[in-house]
């Protein structure tokens, strides 16, 4: 799987995307490309910035920046990458994430090629320094070192400080939050063909209810949005109403949906789902739907196909090359994931949907200890365990590193760094068909052998060549 340097695109793709057909449309906003004196002028800006950029962190002096020009990452030898250990059994994982990412990394290049950890702070820890849950020295690392990794962070329900998770999408524009879901000979599976699902989900990340627009009930706020949604739009909204806002725009979901296409063309990927839930939120997953076909046609006619077009002029065979386009309504796609999920291959939906349908989609192949995910946009991306922080097993050495781990396999994909993942898929593998895993896979195995977090990441890491 290929996030950021993909197998080489077709050249026709490299071509399209070049011609600012598809580039060109974006490059008023973030995606400006920029003159070789920009560029030189930001490097030695960034080289001449003190350290005192940040309030609390001194980065490691060792190793160099990933820059990230003309939508390409241009990544150093020695890339400082920063890293959020996380709340919970963030304790667990990251240790062991980081010793099976650090030895693909060795294996595979043979000290050639190194990552500079940088540790950054959010949730407990970042409280504790910074007396903020996410501080401006976080935002500012991520931004400054182009890809991070991280552990769970803790979101408390009804109040508290917003998820950050959130926040940190929202503040640094990660609009794609990409899960692949893929099925591990020997994992425990509650279905009984775990291996026809093999699919890739865009998941928008910055809008749709989780835009976080919420009125409290019985704040003013909300009694002002109540009473002008009864007297000036003629709702019967309850006053007695919590309110959230719903937005869903062409520009968030054009963007989102255009990744996904670039995805499935890079990827030889045969179709991209558009998953909705449109015939009853007409004006915003309904729209997601008809923006997102209006990209593929508009923006990569020459590589899709429609599953209407299909139908009705190919009689269903799909013509050598081209990808499929075609949407669901989310309710259908949930029984669709498990009744046909050899038809599913690139999946693109909104936030709320999204967040769901990939929990979901991973409870098929081994549940959230083997889900991983990246966070990513045009400028940055932040790779991450998709589950939580499991606070009653944090600091037991018990808990699934699998998700973590399989989430630095996909960073180093995007760094280009193909044949280290490729270690830490192949070792993986080998661990749970010898039948060495944590205890929530061991509980669903025969005669496995339960281990800790600790030694499924030294399992991994012997079973690597
Ligand atoms: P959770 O993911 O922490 O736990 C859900 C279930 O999955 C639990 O039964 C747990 O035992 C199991 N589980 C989780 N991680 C596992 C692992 N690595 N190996 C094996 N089993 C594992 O979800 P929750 O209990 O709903 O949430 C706990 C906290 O985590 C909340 O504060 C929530 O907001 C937060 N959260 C954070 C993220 C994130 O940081 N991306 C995602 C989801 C939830």
């Amino acid at each position: 799987m290929e996030f950021g340097h993909a197998p080489a695109p077709a050249k026709e793709l490299r071509k399209h995307l070049t011609q600012g057909r598809v580039a060109g449309r974006k490059s008023r906003g973030r995606l400006q490309y920029k003159s070789p004196k920009q560029i030189a002028d930001r490097k030695q800006a960034q080289e001449a910035e003190p350290v005192s950029e940040f309030e609390k962190l001194t980065p490691p002096s060792d190793g160099e920046i990933i820059e990230k020009r003309r939508k390409k990452l241009h990544v150093p030898d020695r890339p400082i990458i920063p890293f959020i250990v996380g709340d919970g059994t963030g304790v667990d994982i990251w240790p062991a994430a980081k010793k099976v990412i650090e030895a693909a990394v060795e294996k595979a290049f043979q000290g050639r090629k190194q990552i500079v950890w940088f540790q950054i702070y959010a949730g407990e820890a970042a409280n504790e320094l910074y007396g903020t849950h996410l501080p401006e020295d976080t935002i500012k690392a991520i931004e400054k070192f182009v890809v991070a990794i991280k552990g769970p962070l803790t979101t408390p329900v009804g109040g508290g400080h917003r998820s950050l998770n959130v926040t940190m999408r929202q503040r640094l524009d990660l609009y794609a939050c990409v899960r692949p879901v893929r099925y591990f000979r020997g994992v425990p599976s509650p279905v009984r063909r775990p291996q026809k699902l093999d699919i890739v989900i865009f998941r928008e990340n910055t809008e749709d209810v989780y835009a976080g627009i919420e009125y409290k009930q019985g704040t003013p706020e909300a009694e002002r949005v109540i009473t002008f949604l009864n007297e000036m739009m003629g709702c019967t909204v309850r006053p007695d109403s919590g309110i959230g806002i719903k937005p869903i725009s062409i520009t968030a979901t054009k963007r989102l949906v255009r990744k996904a296409i670039i995805y499935a063309i890079q990827n030889h990927r045969c179709s991209v789902t558009l998953v909705h839930k449109g015939n009853i939120m007409k004006y915003t997953e309904g729209a997601f739907r008809d923006w997102g076909y209006e990209v593929a046609r508009e923006e990569f006619g020459r590589f899709i196909i429609t599953e209407d077009d299909l139908l009705s002029q190919y009689d269903g065979n799909v013509p050598p090359g081209k990808i499929v386009v075609k949407d669901r309504i989310a309710d259908s796609m949930f029984q669709q994931v498990l009744l046909r999920p050899d038809e599913y291959s690139v999946i693109a939906l909104p936030n709320l949907n999204g967040d769901y349908l990939s929990d979901a989609c991973a409870a098929q192949v081994g549940g959230l200890g083997m889900a991983p995910g990246g966070n990513i946009g045009d400028a940055t991306a932040l790779f991450e365990a998709t589950h939580g922080t499991a606070p009653k097993y944090a600091g037991k050495d018990m808990v699934n590193p699998g998700s973590l781990i399989l989430s630095g396999a996909m960073m180093l994909e995007y760094l280009g760094w193909k044949a280290a993942a490729r270690k830490i898929y192949r070792a993986l593998q080998r661990t749970i068909l010898q039948k060495f895993v944590t205890y929530d896979l061991h509980r669903l195995m025969k005669n496995a052998t339960k281990v800790a977090t600790s030694e499924f990441a030294d399992r991994i890491v012997g079973n690597m060549n």
